[in-house]
């Protein structure tokens, strides 16, 4: 009385509609199951409603892993010029926004279509709100417990996702078959996600709410150069979200404000050429009003003419702007984090296949593995890559 199939995916997410879609199309029988009632609400979200599907640069370098190199054969056998060549073919139109990003002209809609389309043509059994309460390996394959009855399978896909955004169906239930069948899995938390600020900076940076300002964020191990975004809760924009998935707990991260000119010149300039100006005017020059006058009490500067400013104290102003260092309080979490870092360790599955070394006929894609992408369209890249080289062999 059980349902009998060749691949169950479980995750209809951009990584199990993919990889379902590939088994599909090599002749395997597939059931790809969902718990939520509505699928694709990340895909329609992502991007702004626009899909950032890809990126043009994608590379090994921008995924976080504990194991860096992990990621390289899916991502060369399956590229973004193989996606946005797909993208191509369905007639959908696309362009960069920036920094290689790839997004709809039109919507995020064009890309889950495309992607159920391609389910359907390869004869992929869609399932929603199907809840899978137990599964157990069989001598050839594995057998489960759904809301739909007892499937039997040979092969299972695991593309469950990670943590964030509990609203739009995350569960740790891909980690919790992981540890069932006995790999390892390394802690999960937030990337991509805005910083809260300890209350002292908060009262103050508060004010700075809906201001965005050019930025280099570093720390340590990296830095990048996009936009800051002062909200009421904390710090955002992309620069941010880049530099959160690379911060841990207590440590500083460092704001240049000055990404495109050396600020102690231009002071240096004015104090020339404009000795009786006023301090906060020249920097109104490059900042928002705003934003020049908040920023000159937070970091405790006077405001006076440029003339009454000896060369140490403008080295101070230029230093205070270009090597702001702030401790965020935190993170805002999974709530509105885009990426879970973490997940089913790498070095428990082959890199060629995604099948895990011990489990034959079980396999983890996307990202409830522990590969993370930078901001960008990398996410989306790894769950093609990763998902097209399991629908190859499953
Ligand atoms: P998901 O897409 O999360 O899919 C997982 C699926 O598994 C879901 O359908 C879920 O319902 C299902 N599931 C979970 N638990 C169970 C269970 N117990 N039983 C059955 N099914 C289950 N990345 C980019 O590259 N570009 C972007 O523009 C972009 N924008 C984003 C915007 C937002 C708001 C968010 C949150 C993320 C964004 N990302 C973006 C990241 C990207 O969406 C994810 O990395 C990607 O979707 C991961 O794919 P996945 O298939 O592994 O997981």
């Amino acid at each position: 009385s059980s349902l009998t199939t060749d691949v169950v995916v479980i995750g209809a997410g951009a990584a199990g509609l993919f990889c379902a879609a590939q088994a599909g199309k090599r002749g395997r029988k597939v059931m790809l199951l969902d718990h939520a009632k509505r699928i694709g609400g990340k895909i329609l979200m992502s991007g702004g409603g626009r899909c950032n599907f890809t990126n043009m640069y994608a590379e090994p370098g921008n995924y976080l892993s504990a194991n860096p190199h992990f990621c390289k054969s899916a991502l060369s056998r399956y590229t973004q010029w193989d996606f946005i060549s797909l993208v191509s073919e369905y007639g959908i139109a696309y362009h960069e926004k920036t920094l290689g990003q790839l997004f709809c002209d039109n919507s995020a809609k064009d890309i889950l279509n495309m992607l159920l389309k391609e389910c359907d043509a390869a004869g992929v059994q869609l399932k929603t709100s199907c809840v899978i309460s137990d599964i157990q390996k069989t001598t050839n394959g594995f057998q489960l417990q759904t809301t739909l009855g007892e499937i039997q399978c040979e092969s299972l896909v695991v593309a469950t996702g990670g943590l964030s955004m509990p609203k739009l169906g995350a569960s740790p239930f891909g980690y919790k078959i992981a540890e069932q069948f006995g790999l390892k899995v390394l802690p999960t938390r937030a990337g991509l996600v805005p910083f809260t600020l300890h209350e002292e900076d908060k009262t103050v940076l508060a004010e700075l709410s809906g201001i965005a300002l050019d930025c280099v964020a570093s720390n340590e191990q990296i830095s990048f150069k996009e936009a800051l975004l002062f909200t009421h809760r904390g710090l955002s924009g992309p620069a941010v979200l880049q530099i959160s998935s690379y911060w841990q707990p207590g440590e500083p991260v460092c704001f240049n404000l000055s990404p495109q000119q050396d600020l102690l010149e231009t002071l240096q300039q004015a104090q020339q050429q404009q000795a009786d100006t006023q301090l906060s005017t020249v920097l109104s020059r490059i900042y928002p009003k705003r934003f020049t006058q908040t920023a000159l009490d937070y970091f405790g500067l006077n405001n006076k003419p440029m003339k009454q400013y000896q060369g140490k104290q403008l080295h101070d102003v230029a230093a205070a702007f270009e090597q702001w260092s702030i401790k965020p309080n935190g993170t805002e979490g999974y709530r509105t984090a885009e990426v879970t870092l973490g997940g089913v360790d790498t070095n428990q599955l082959s890199s060629k296949t995604m099948m895990a070394k011990e489990v034959e006929g079980l396999y983890f894609i996307g990202e409830v593995v522990d590969v993370t992408g930078w901001l960008g369209g990398f996410n989306f890249q790894w769950a093609w890559s990763s998902g097209w080289v399991a629908g190859q062999e499953v």
